[in-house]
């Protein structure tokens, strides 16, 4: 990609995430290969498709095999709705009952674990003559959302069931270490896997048959092939990561989708001695050319990598050095000849044959690629590639 030209015609601060459209679509593809063709792939783009773009990536996953997709909360659903998509919206999250007339306006398909939230589900369908499709969630180990797995919970999605105006699409649970390898780990999915099928069971001996039944994210779509029941909710694998260390795709080699790239701003040679940024934490211990980047924190550049992170430069990876500021930090490119103020800089993903993987700055600060994609906000614009050629950009600030 030239950058001047991205510069100059697609994105008004020299600082973007960009976003390469082959990428998804070679992922969603090889979800869609791996699950094969009877199960319903329900695409997740909650956060802002994990800081991809929600309406690009939620466009591009139904156009390449997915048959559906999912949010959190129902502020993201409607931004979908009112980017086009159409297709069916699932909330993962909990959706109050105080908005039911919002969520049935829009046509989006809650996670429903109380009665009283069914209850408004279901005078708000009746009120526009509509039907709301429910998902129904249950907790079998991750401690988060959802019925228990016991009589109670039975009784109580039986009067749910038995509500006009909702439909029954779904039940569903989650797993908490699907994405670890260990002998403990696994037979901790094995339970929980084992506790929801008796559920299911259960469910089915008093006449509750949701279309749907699902369990599996990126890590259990990968880890426990028998487990993908009649529906899968890939997130990550989707973006080109894999969820774990230790979970690996062996069907397919997942793309990175996102790299995160700016231009210099500033280049200078320091002195022996001199400090660099907050906190004087970097001193140069001879002669160094320091360049300056237009990418802080509250990009979602993470401050805890001040000093622990690289940046590629000319294809060349080279040490960033001082504290991360809000909006700026600088890299130490003393061993690359030549570095011009304009000259792009890779915060992750490749350039020219230079690589620095997400993976390593995630691991660098102890935590994971799904936390520092989602991060990267809404000031960062983004720049859609497919075939080599820029298809869009979209600056949330300004247009
Ligand atoms: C976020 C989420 C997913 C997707 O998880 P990944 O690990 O990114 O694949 C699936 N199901 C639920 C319930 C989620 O909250």
């Amino acid at each position: 990609m030239d950058t001047n030209t991205l510069i100059q015609n697609f994105t008004k601060r020299p600082v973007w995430a960009q976003i390469d459209l082959d990428a998804a679509i070679a992922n969603i593809r090889g979800i869609r290969r791996l699950v094969g063709p009877q199960v319903c792939v329900t695409s997740v783009v909650k956060a802002n498709a994990y800081g991809h773009g929600a309406i690009e990536l939620a466009k591009v996953f139904l156009g390449h095999g997915a048959d559906q997709v999912a949010v959190a909360c129902l502020g993201e659903a409607v931004e979908l709705r009112q980017g086009g998509i159409t297709g069916r919206i699932l909330i993962l999250g909990h959706t109050d009952g105080h908005r039911a007339e919002e969520l049935t306006a829009y046509g989006v398909e809650p996670t429903v674990f109380r009665y009283e939230d069914a209850l408004r589900f279901s005078r708000a369908a009746q009120a526009q003559h509509r039907t709301v499709n429910i998902h129904i969630a249950v907790d079998t180990g991750m401690g988060r959302i959802g019925y228990e797995p016991n009589a109670n919970g039975i009784r109580e999605i039986q009067a749910i069931a038995a509500l006009p105006g909702l439909q029954l699409e779904g039940v569903f649970t989650h797993f908490a270490v699907s994405d670890s390898n260990t002998p403990a780990d696994r037979a901790y999915t094995q339970a929980q896997y084992q506790c929801f099928t008796k559920f299911l069971t259960a469910l089915a001996e008093v006449g509750i048959r949701p279309v749907y039944t699902h369990c599996c994210s990126s890590s259990g779509l990968l880890s426990q092939t028998a487990f993908h029941q009649n529906m899968v909710r890939p997130g990550i694998l989707q973006y080109g990561y894999h969820p774990s260390g230790t979970v690996a795709c062996t069907s397919f080699t997942p793309q990175p989708v996102m790299s995160l790239r700016c231009c210099i701003t500033h280049v200078k040679w320091v002195h022996k001695g001199q400090y660099i940024s907050y906190g004087r934490h970097f001193q140069a211990t001879k002669e160094t050319c320091i360049a300056t980047i237009p990418v802080g924190y509250a990009d979602g550049y993470p401050r805890l990598l001040s000093n622990r992170t690289e940046v590629l430069v000319h294809g060349r990876r080279v040490p960033q050095v001082g504290n991360i500021c809000m909006d700026q930090c600088m890299i130490d490119v003393t061993d690359v000849p030549n570095v011009q103020i304009g000259d792009e800089a890779v915060l992750f993903g490749t350039q020219g044959e230079g690589s620095l993987p997400l993976e390593e700055l995630a691991a660098a600060i102890g935590t994971i690629d799904h936390e520092i994609l989602c991060n990267i906000n809404r000031r960062v614009p983004r720049v859609y590639v497919r075939g080599g050629q820029v298809v869009r950009r979209v600056e949330y600030l300004v247009e």
